[in-house]
């Protein structure tokens, strides 16, 4: 796959050699600034690397310049239907702007918006969801061919106004579409790619839509920049943006859990010792890239264990643990977390 030009988002590469970045959205109406803030504080500690925030109206476009005294990541402004509201934005210091060419399209304003933005150093994506095709028998080939159209026309716009700092998304809720876009985009064009599954529904029915949308377009070496979207907390968004992008090795933000389904064999409670053992992790910080396995019996649990840097094999009551590929030491149900946690701490 060809390499994408260098793009930033604030003091953020995106694009070229650069690593798979991952974005947030904050959720908070803009009217509670206390709970904006916090929310993206918290994205920040979670590892989000550019934060996007929806700006309807002009009073939103200064909320930049608070959330920038408390947090040290790139903004991206998300504008629809009203061009000064992109003025505004830009005018008030966000770190890029996202248009969506279905309602931002008059070529006076476009050009107004790229060469204010040019003098501002900021960039552009230009968004386009398949949300605003409104046509219910459009084939899943066809809408794709339509949203990436849509987008090199813009592009051309922007460029014709010497516009060149532009990144692009196309997103559908459908995975097919959407991966279809943007490899019929990336063959086009050099500028990197925002990707997303749009509107992906409940909480599972999200999680496995943007993992499998996702991780189809990056295994095929697309996409530059990820924002994964669910119907549920901004926070949960960042953690399986992680997990998508570590479990392809593509990034390395923290261990990885290597734990067994369990069945019939299983004498201990797996699920409850991997499910606290995990939110242990997350509780003390701990980012050191490393695979752990917690398996439930002898049958694959001292194979899979010996392959981590540390691990455990349970069996009728006891457990034992291993650390590249030897066994050094007894545990229990009971004990298993302290221990794990332990052996954590000194391997650092
Ligand atoms: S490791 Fe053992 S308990 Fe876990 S699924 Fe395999 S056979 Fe069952």
């Amino acid at each position: 796959m060809k390499k994408t030009k260098v793009v930033k988002i604030g003091n953020l590469e995106v694009g070229g050699k650069n690593p798979i970045r991952i974005k947030g959205m904050l959720k908070t109406p803009t009217s509670k600034i206390d709970l904006l803030v916090k929310e993206a504080k918290l994205l920040a500690q979670e590892g989000t690397e550019a934060i996007r925030l929806a700006v309807e109206k002009e009073e939103d476009a200064k909320i930049v310049k608070i959330l920038k005294k408390q947090i040290s990541i790139p903004i991206a402004a998300d504008i629809h239907f009203k061009p000064q509201l992109a003025i505004a934005a830009i005018n008030n210091g966000f770190d890029q702007i996202r248009l969506n060419p279905l309602n931002i399209s008059d070529k006076k304003d476009i050009k107004r918006i790229a060469q204010l933005a040019g003098e501002k150093n900021i960039s552009i994506r230009v968004g386009v969801n398949s949300g605003g095709f409104r046509k219910a028998s459009i084939s899943e080939a066809d809408l794709a061919k339509q949203m990436v159209e849509k987008t090199i026309n813009y592009i051309q716009l922007l460029e014709s106004q010497k516009f060149f700092d532009i990144m692009v998304s196309l997103k559908c809720a459908d995975i097919t579409a959407t991966v279809t876009a943007n490899k019929i985009f990336s063959k086009q064009s050099s500028y990197p790619l925002h990707l997303g599954i749009t509107a992906t529904g409940s909480y599972l029915e999200g999680i496995t839509k943007s993992s499998v949308g996702l991780g189809i377009m990056l295994q095929k070496g697309l996409g530059d920049i990820i924002r994964v979207s669910l119907t549920t907390d901004s926070v949960t968004e960042i953690k399986v943006a992680k997990y998508i992008t570590q479990s392809l090795n593509l990034r390395k933000f923290g261990p990885e859990i290597i734990s067994c389904p369990t069945c019939s064999r299983c004498r201990v409670n797996l699920p409850e010792i991997v499910d606290s053992f995990r939110k242990k992790l997350d509780e003390i910080k701990y980012r050191k890239p490393c695979k752990i396995a917690i398996m439930g019996c002898v049958v694959n649990g001292p194979g899979e264990a010996a392959q981590a840097d540390l691990g455990v094999a349970f069996g009728k009551g006891e457990g034992v643990l291993f650390r590249n590929g030897k066994t050094f030491k007894k545990t229990s149900e009971d004990k298993i977390i302290d221990d794990l946690i332990k052996e954590l701490k000194e391997y650092e």
